[in-house]
């Protein structure tokens, strides 16, 4: 279970997450939705420690994440530590290393972090790859895939730490869009599939919609409106959700 409590954050004198309270029970498939700027990244970026609050409590599967106070430094824990192994995140601009085949990029992080051996990570990455339909591409560098394959590549090295959360963070925003849907096919494979907590910030209202079971709207730092597919896109209650999907769908 994921939870955030009373979490600020400001970016020098710009307040983006503000009292924050939200919580994303074991095995959720939650979107989150809302205008540019509403602070949706930087929620998953907390939850990766690739920024601190300002100021709450930041709890996963029990262990505490983050807890400061406004002013307190964040420090290394081994909590922090525990969790991060248990999170995986796919970022909008795919991330691979670009000096390394599409396996080495699965098979890196097993073998350094985990301690796998190269056999058994490389027969991991090779299932991981057939998963997302790029077993052929296997020894193929980042350069020669198309974006919506390279995004495919980081899916299955996310997953190669057979992580507890996913984090999704608009995968789809930078590719093409004829290279959407087959992106957008793993994570709904995985979605139904997987018993994994998942995480997704999206403008794909459809396919948020279709794959999850909550669906969260932010606006200026505050979760305004939380709720199934269902009643957030078919009847939402708030005025600026209302105006939002208009604007979007
Ligand atoms: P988008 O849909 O455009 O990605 P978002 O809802 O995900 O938006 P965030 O990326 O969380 O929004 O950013 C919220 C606000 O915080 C934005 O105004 C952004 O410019 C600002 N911000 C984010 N990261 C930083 C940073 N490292 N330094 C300064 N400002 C930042």
């Amino acid at each position: 279970m994921i939870i955030f409590s009373s979490v600020n954050k400001s970016f020098g004198a710009h307040h983006v997450l503000r009292d924050l309270d939200f919580v994303v029970g074991r095995g959720e498939k939650v979107s989150i939705i809302g205008p540019s700027g509403s602070g949706k990244t930087t929620i998953l970026r907390i939850l990766m420690t690739l920024e601190h609050p300002t100021s709450g409590q930041v709890m996963v599967d029990g262990d505490e994440l983050w807890n400061l106070h406004t002013g307190q430094k964040p420090k290394e824990t081994k909590a922090m530590r525990r969790t991060r192994s248990r999170i995986g995140m796919v970022f909008q601009q795919f991330n691979l290393f670009p000096h390394m085949t599409a396996l080495e990029n699965i098979t890196e992080a097993p073998i350094r972090v985990q301690g796998k051996s190269p056999a058994q990570a490389r027969q991991q990455a090779m299932e991981l790859l057939e998963m997302v339909g790029l077993a052929e591409h296997a020894n193929k560098r980042p350069a020669k895939l198309s974006g919506g394959q390279q995004q495919r590549v980081a899916i299955a090295r996310a997953m190669a730490l057979q992580p507890a959360v996913m984090l999704f963070d608009e995968p789809t925003s930078a590719l093409d869009p004829e290279l959407v849907g087959g992106v957008l096919n793993v994570i709904r494979d995985l979605a139904q599939t997987s018993d994994m907590t998942m995480l997704m910030v999206t403008h794909e209202m459809r396919f948020a919609q279709e794959i999850s079971d909550r669906v969260v709207m932010f606006d200026e730092g505050v979760a305004i409106e939380d709720g199934p597919p269902q009643q957030i896109f078919g009847n939402p209650s708030h005025e600026r959700t209302r105006r939002f999907l208009q604007a979007v769908l």
